[in-house]
């Protein structure tokens, strides 16, 4: 529209009734909605920017396509945009986007969020799962100091799958086994002094010191104290591996002994195993989506959506 019949249109919007506002400005809406969410991504994505397929910086915009500026690569001669090559791309309805990110931030349901941002059900749980895999990988390098470690487990659930290995089980059921068994998968927590949270899903039954090397030898700074619960398997991967050990003995009754306990992460479990309860049980595939979730929010460490949104193809604040 050109500049003076837009202002002549301005014009006429003064006189509108309360009932017609309300019908333009939802009219608005999802073209305002998508224009946030566009800048957000084309913000992030600005820095980085460049040819997915061939890395090339030289590029040229090539016009745009639902709110996004596409560029043409000039060595490999194909087109692209921020989202390409992100868990996003080809998602529909940008406009929802950061309604749904209040959503996440929230904890919704799946249900909750789809009639929320007014969606289906099933792209609610397909936009749950794509916003959460590259945000999941947001962790820290490495813990520094005192660094807790504990396993939590929670019972193997193969919910979702198409072909059940083994006979099926009521929603939240219990193990046909007492204690740990490999119907429980366990989850590896390492929690330093400062917050710095990392964790790791290491399969069915107790860990081992194998995966213990695997997982948490990478992320132990050289002068980090590990601190444990009396289980064997830190004894040994802390001697094998030179790393500075203590234990408390937890289940002698031993919860403290000066700066050598297990709180945090333990607390970092109870948060985990409360916060999974209104998902009615979480399928084993999606746990580290579930636990890069938790870690997102917990201390309210991402609290806008526009920050979910930024993690969600891979930017985050550093
Ligand atoms: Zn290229």
């Amino acid at each position: 529209m050109e500049a003076c019949a837009f202002d002549s249109y301005l014009t006429q919007i003064a006189q509108l009734t309360r009932a017609q506002c309300v019908r333009v400005l939802a009219l608005l809406k999802p073209a305002v909605d998508q224009g946030r969410a566009a800048a957000v991504i084309e913000d992030a994505a600005a820095p980085g920017l460049c040819c997915p397929r061939c890395q090339s910086k030289q590029f040229y915009r090539h016009g745009t396509k639902s709110g996004l500026q596409r560029f043409r690569c000039q060595a490999c001669g194909r087109t692209f945009n921020s989202l390409t090559g992100t868990p996003l791309a080809r998602l529909r309805h940008k406009e929802k986007w950061l309604d749904f990110g209040d959503c996440m931030l929230d904890s919704r349901t799946v249900r909750k969020a789809a009639a929320r941002v007014e969606v289906d059900k099933n792209t609610s749980l397909r936009w749950r799962h794509r916003f959460l895999m590259a945000t999941k990988t947001d962790r820290p390098a490495c813990l520094n100091g005192i660094a807790e470690a504990d396993e939590t487990f929670l019972l193997e659930s193969q919910k979702g799958a198409r072909n059940l290995q083994r006979p099926a089980r009521k929603r939240g059921g219990k193990a046909s086994k007492r204690g740990i068994s490999t119907e429980q998968v366990c989850i590896l927590v390492a929690r330093d002094r400062s917050g710095n949270t990392v964790d790791f899903v290491t399969g069915r039954g107790p860990v081992t010191v194998v995966q213990l090397t695997e997982h948490l030898r990478p992320v132990l700074a050289p002068d980090t104290l590990l601190v444990t619960d009396a289980n064997k398997a830190y004894q040994a991967f802390a001697r094998q591996q030179g790393i500075s050990h203590q234990y408390v003995n937890v289940s002698a009754g031993e919860h403290v002994r000066g700066a050598v306990h297990v709180q945090n992460v333990n607390g970092y479990h109870s948060r985990f195993h409360k916060w999974l309860r209104r998902f009615n049980g979480v399928a084993t595939r999606y746990l580290p989506n579930y636990l890069g979730w938790l870690w997102a929010i917990d201390r309210e460490r991402i609290h806008a959506p526009e920050t979910l949104l930024r993690a969600a193809i891979g930017v985050f604040n550093t």
